[in-house]
Order: structure tokens, then sequence, then C-alpha cells
């Protein structure tokens, strides 16, 4: 059977590969159209997503969508999901075991995708594609790989709490419009 989006989505709902299942309230595979130029990828869901199935729907998700209303842009043009596709508990950090028993689920949902930016909000997905680095130092450095533009930004929980982070959060949103003409698509 071809993969899809729904079968990905179908599969973490029901997903018991890591201890996380054991006392997350729901799963939250990710959302957004299945030919999104623009794939967001945070750390894991927190509270408010873990009671309503869906990513970024707390105030960092209210940050998010200011961000991108800012370049024109909303969040159903957008993919948005997390490396660890259900809650750590007290939003501790994800742990080794967790990213890699939840990383298939993420590999599958970009393959299918097809995003020409991909942008990492925050360490634990910016590691996939920058590995060993600071975000402190390397936030708006986009890298490219082949026709994949990779822009690692703060997560926006982190800019909520930091005004300096936070602008610089505002300014690196810049390059995602400048990327997508690079690339030749527009924000779907
Ligand atoms: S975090 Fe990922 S691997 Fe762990 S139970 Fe949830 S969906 Fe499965």
């Amino acid at each position: 059977m071809d993969d899809s989006l729904e079968r990905v989505a179908s599969e973490v709902r029901i997903c018991i590969k890591c201890p996380l299942s054991e006392t997350r309230t729901q799963a939250v595979p990710g959302e957004g159209p299945a030919n999104a130029a623009v794939f967001f990828i945070g750390e894991g869901p927190g509270r408010t997503e873990d009671e309503k199935g869906r990513p970024f729907v707390g105030a960092s998700g209210r940050f998010l969508e200011s961000l991108l209303r800012d370049i024109g842009m909303d969040r159903s043009q957008v993919f948005i999901t997390n490396v660890v596709k259900c809650r750590p508990p007290d939003n501790r950090d994800p742990k080794p075991l967790e990213l890699a028993a939840c990383r298939d689920y993420l590999d599958r949902q970009i393959a299918l995708v097809r995003p020409v930016v991909v942008v990492t909000l925050g360490r634990y997905s910016m590691e996939r594609y920058f590995p060993g680095a600071a975000i402190t130092k390397i936030h708006g450095q986009v890298k490219r790989i082949g026709e994949v533009s990779y822009l690692p930004l703060f997560h926006p929980a982190a800019a909520l709490r930091s005004d300096a982070w936070r602008a610089a959060m505002k300014e690196d949103f810049k390059l995602i419009p400048k990327l997508l003409s690079e690339s030749g698509r527009s924000g779907l």
C-alpha cells in the first residue's frame, strides 16, 4: 500500500513505540496541506496540544501564527509537526530513546510533503540538520541541501520568554518568503 499522511497520522494516534504513549492524552501527528512548501518542525506537544491533538495551539501557536501573518501567510498554508508526537510529562525534554522511536514518522511526513523550506523550531529539530550546533549562534543561517533550504529558528516558547530572541525570530522569519521566491514556489 502507498504511504500517505493519513496513514502516518493513524499510526501515530495508536502508537506505543515509546513510553510517552503511557502518559499522553492524545498523540499529535501534525497537520497541514500535503503539498505545503514550508514545513515547520517543533519539539513536542505541550499541555494544550496534548488535550486537543493538534500542534501549536497554545501561546506558542498564537505567536507562530502572528509571525506567519507578518510575512503574508497563514497556518493553513504550512505543515506543522514535532520531532516527538506525544507530550513529554511536564514538558521535559524528549529523551534519545523517544526521539529515535518517533523519527520514522517525521521522515515519512517530510518525504510525502516534499517541502522546499524546512524550518526547525528549537534545538531538537535543529539537531536533525545541524548536529552539534548552538541555536543562539546559528539561528537564521540557512543550509541548502539539494532543492531544500533548512532554516534554524528559536522555538516560539523560548522566543516568548526573551525580548531579544523574539526580535531575532521576527527578523529570521523574513527569510521564509525570500527562500520560497528563490525556489520558485509560492506559499503553497
Ligand atoms: S512519541 Fe512517537 S514513538 Fe513515542 S509513542 Fe508517541 S508517536 Fe509513538
